[in-house]
């Protein structure tokens, strides 16, 4: 790696560290620092250097051990430096990961910086629950969006949310899934539409509940799901039965 400080925003994929890219555990073996999120896998962090210095840069829901200003400032005061930095976020930087931000500040400051994606939770927690976000017979397109709530309410646009053969991928929608569940069927989507929530995708405490707009938000209070969790809407959720592959602890049918 060359002498002068740089920036590397490296995606850590859902949790299983074997979906890291090769570039990413180069680098991951190569940094003097890593700055770490909470929804990196400890599996993941077992490739870092045993000589680099680790940062905890949180960020759990009602937990922000550092505001993002700091980490901003951080990553800058690191690579001046002249360090060798990973700035490791689960998923995809680039996907609901605020690494759009981070960069800003870097360019703002003139520090050189590099992005290596990541299996974004979208991708890589469908496939591990065996759903398919696109399939000839029942969906022919997908939208990311973020549940996360503002004073109470999910500000989405319900409309495009609910349009027939597409699924519908919320990020962050654990806390909102009534309100979302709610405004879905309010706005037309029919109250059988699948619904499947996963805990943990990818990872051995994997945990995929499935049901429908009726009836998943009662479900989910019985089950107890915790974040990090994915809410995955459309037809294509019927096919975790056949599909599901990889271990479970509970799937349930919708009804
Ligand atoms: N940049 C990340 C997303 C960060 S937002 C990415 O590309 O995946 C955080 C949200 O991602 C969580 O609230 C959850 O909805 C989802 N998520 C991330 N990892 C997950 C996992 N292993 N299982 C389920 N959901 C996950």
């Amino acid at each position: 790696m060359p002498d002068v400080g740089r920036v590397y925003l490296v995606g850590a994929g859902p949790g299983d560290p074997e979906l890291l890219t090769l570039r990413a555990v180069r680098l991951l073996q190569q940094a003097d620092v890593i700055v770490y999120d909470h929804l990196v896998s400890p599996g993941v962090l077992d490739f870092v250097s045993p000589t680099a210095e680790r940062i905890y840069a949180g960020k759990r829901r009602n937990e922000h051990t550092m505001r993002q200003e700091q980490i901003n400032l951080l990553l800058v005061k690191l690579a001046s430096e002249g360090k060798q930095v990973v700035r490791l976020k689960g998923g995809d930087p680039f996907i609901f990961g605020r690494g759009g931000e981070e960069l800003q500040e870097l360019a703002k400051h003139g520090i050189a910086f590099e992005v290596v994606p990541g299996v974004t939770a979208a991708s890589g927690v469908a496939s591990y629950a065996g759903i398919p976000l696109t399939h000839r017979d029942y969906a022919q397109s997908c939208i990311f969006v973020t549940g996360h709530l503002k004073d109470g309410t999910a500000d989405l646009d319900w409309p495009s949310l609910i349009r027939l053969h597409q699924t519908v991928v919320i990020y962050m929608g654990l806390g909102g899934l009534a309100e979302i569940c709610h405004q879905m069927m309010v706005h037309g989507a029919s109250p059988a539409l699948p619904i499947a929530l996963v805990q943990d995708g990818s990872i051995a405490s994997q945990k995929v509940v499935v049901g429908t707009l009726s009836n998943m938000p009662e479900r989910v209070a019985s089950e107890n799901l915790k974040s990090p969790c994915l809410t995955i809407i459309g037809e294509v959720v019927k096919l975790h039965d056949e599909l599901a592959w990889f271990k479970q602890t509970t799937a349930l049918t919708p009804q």
